[in-house]
């Protein structure tokens, strides 16, 4: 039998580029994983295709999914839902293939709870490593003048503390670059149990 696949999320703060580094991502290596479609109940923009870009859904199907357990994990963003449909990543990881997600951070660690193994990549803003960094070397210390911007950045960095990689999103195709290596180590993992 072939061995699993793994299973890659990457996800991160609102505006941080996630989607233009998995289109990118999706142009570099095609064949390297499987882009798990996502569903949502959004509208579907110019441009889109149902299928490719989302599995564009009613609320009522939306919810109808999830009562049925279709669903990986979903969340509400912007008054829409947005989910992983199941038997996709499922069928895909037992073929022996990688899968891909691109999601917000809500639904990211609702992934975590379920499949512990996969590979947790947080997308940031350049400025938000630097913040950190500030941050680390001052303890708990807040300077006034970066107080709300420090705030905000901790809220991020809360939220980096759960993922296994912080990947910085300067440039696209560095971003991308950094998420290949990722994977190609973690295929180099050696496995932690054996009987
Ligand atoms: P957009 O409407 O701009 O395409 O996506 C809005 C947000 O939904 C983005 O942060 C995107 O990463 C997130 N998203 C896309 N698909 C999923 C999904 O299947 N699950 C979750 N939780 N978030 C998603």
């Amino acid at each position: 039998m072939a061995n699993r696949g793994m299973l890659i999320v990457l996800s991160g703060p609102s505006g941080v580029g996630k989607g233009t580094v998995r289109q990118a991502m999706l142009k570099d290596k095609p064949q390297d994983f499987k882009y798990s479609v996502s569903m949502t109940t959004r509208k579907m923009r110019p441009g889109e295709v149902d299928g490719v870009d989302y599995f564009f859904r009613t609320k009522a199907e939306f919810e109808s999914e999830i009562a049925n357990d279709g669903m990986l994990e979903f969340a509400k963003y912007v008054d829409n839902y947005y989910g992983t449909p199941l038997k996709y990543v499922n069928d895909t990881l037992a073929q022996g293939v990688d899968v891909f997600l691109e999601i917000e951070v809500n639904g990211a660690m609702q992934v975590r709870e379920k499949c512990p193994d996969g590979v947790f990549i947080f997308l940031t803003p350049p400025d938000l490593m630097a913040l950190r960094d500030r941050i680390v070397k001052r303890g708990t210390d807040d300077e006034a003048t970066i107080a709300k911007r420090l705030n905000k950045a901790r809220e991020e960095i809360k939220m980096m503390q759960n993922y296994d990689y912080a990947v910085v999103n300067d440039k696209v195709d560095l971003a991308v670059k950094r998420i290949e290596k990722i994977i190609e180590s973690e295929h180099l993992r050696v496995p932690r149990v054996i009987d």
